[in-house]
C-alpha cells in the first residue's frame, strides 16, 4: 500500500503544468517540478515509485489477465472491507476495488468486437466490456488516481492494477473496524429516511449537512453514492433489480441506458448511470448491503 505521505508528495507532481501529452499514445508524461520540497524529493527517491510507466494493453490479453486475478481466494473479503472502511473513515482508496471486483467476476470470456451506435463506431470500445482493442496508459498516474479516490464506472486497464494492488494489502490495511461498520449503517439509515422525491445531488447535500461521511467532500460523497448504485444498494428507476454484484452488463447495454437516461435531464445536467436514476421513494436494497456487511466481518 502506498504511504499516505508519498501520496501527498505525488499530488504535487501529478497536476498542471507538470506534464506533456504524448498524442500518439494518448497519455500524459510527467516531470517533477523544481518547486518540489526537499522532503518530498527524498520521499520520492526512497520510495522507488516511478513517475511514469507507459504500458500498452491489448484487449484479449487483458481480459484473460482480469479473469485470472479475480479468482484469488479472499479478494471478495478484501474489497468488501475496503468499501466499509472507505465510507466509515474516508479511506478514499477503498471505493474502486469493489467495483473492479464484481465487474471482472462476471466478465465473460470474449474477443474484441467494436461497438457501434447508429452506424458509427463509438471511440473503438468493445461492445461487451468497453475496453479498447489496444490502449496505452501511464500506470503510475493511474495508481496515484486510485489512491486519491478516482472511480471508473466503465472498464479501464487500471482495473487490473487496482485488484493486483489490493491483493498485496495486509489485514491491518483493509480491515473495517466496528466504528466503520456503524458509520456505514448510519449512512444507509439516513438514505432510507429520504423524502420521496429526493434526487442524488440533494441526497449528497443532506449527507453533508448531517456530517455522516467522515473526511468527505462533495466529490467523494457523490463517488460513494455512485458506487452504492452500481452495487444495487441504491435502487434506480430505469433498470429495476440492477446490481453488478449478480450480473454482467455489457458496454452496449449501459450505453443505451445512458442515452435513455439523458432524455430525462436538462442538457446542462451531467447525470451518471445508474445513480442519477435513484429517487428517495426507491430507497435501498438491504439484501446487497447485508452481503457486503457479512463479507466485511472477518472475526
Ligand atoms: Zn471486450
Amino acid at each position: 500500500m502506498l504511504d499516505p505521505q508519498l501520496v501527498k508528495a505525488l499530488s504535487k507532481v501529478y497536476k498542471d503544468p507538470n506534464y506533456e501529452r504524448d498524442c500518439d499514445k494518448d497519455v500524459r508524461i510527467y516531470t517533477k517540478p523544481d518547486s518540489l520540497s526537499k522532503k518530498h524529493n527524498e520521499l520520492l527517491a526512497t520510495s522507488n515509485f516511478a513517475i511514469n510507466q507507459v504500458t500498452q494493453y491489448r484487449h484479449d490479453a487483458l481480459v484473460k489477465q482480469l479473469r485470472h486475478v479475480v479468482r484469488h481466494d479472499g479478494l471478495e473479503t478484501i474489497v468488501a472491507n475496503l468499501l466499509v472502511k472507505a465510507v466509515g473513515s474516508g479511506f478514499h482508496r477503498g471505493i474502486q476495488p469493489i467495483l473492479s471486483y464484481y465487474f471482472v467476476k462476471h466478465l465473460p470470456q470474449h474477443g474484441f468486437e467494436s461497438f457501434s451506435y447508429m452506424d458509427h463506431d463509438v471511440a473503438h470500445h468493445c461492445k461487451t466490456c468497453g475496453l479498447k482493442e489496444v490502449a496505452w496508459t501511464n500506470d503510475c498516474e493511474d495508481m496515484f488516481h486510485l489512491y486519491i479516490g478516482y472511480l471508473n464506472l466503465e472498464s479501464h486497464p487500471f482495473l487490473l492494477s487496482d485488484l493486483e494492488d489490493v491483493l498485496t494489502f495486509q489485514p491491518h490495511d483493509f480491515e473495517a473496524t466496528k466504528q466503520d461498520k456503524s458509520v456505514f449503517l448510519n449512512v444507509i439509515t439516513a438514505i432510507e429516511q429520504a423524502p420521496p422525491d429526493e434526487t442524488l445531488p440533494a441526497l449528497g447535500k443532506r449527507l453533508s449537512k448531517e456530517k455522516l461521511l467522515p473526511k468527505s467532500n462533495n466529490s467523494t460523497r457523490l463517488r460513494v453514492l455512485w458506487c452504492l448504485a452500481e452495487l444495487g444498494i441504491l435502487k434506480n428507476k430505469l433498470v429495476p433489480g440492477f446490481s453488478i454484484m449478480d450480473d454482467f452488463y455489457s458496454y452496449a447495454e449501459r450505453y443505451h441506458w445512458t442515452v435513455q437516461m439523458h432524455d430525462g435531464f436538462l442538457a446542462r445536467a451531467d447525470p451518471v448511470f445508474p445513480a442519477s436514476m435513484w429517487r428517495g421513494r426507491l430507497g435501498v436494497n438491504r439484501d446487497y448491503l447485508d452481503r457486503i456487511m457479512n463479507r466485511a466481518s472477518l472475526d
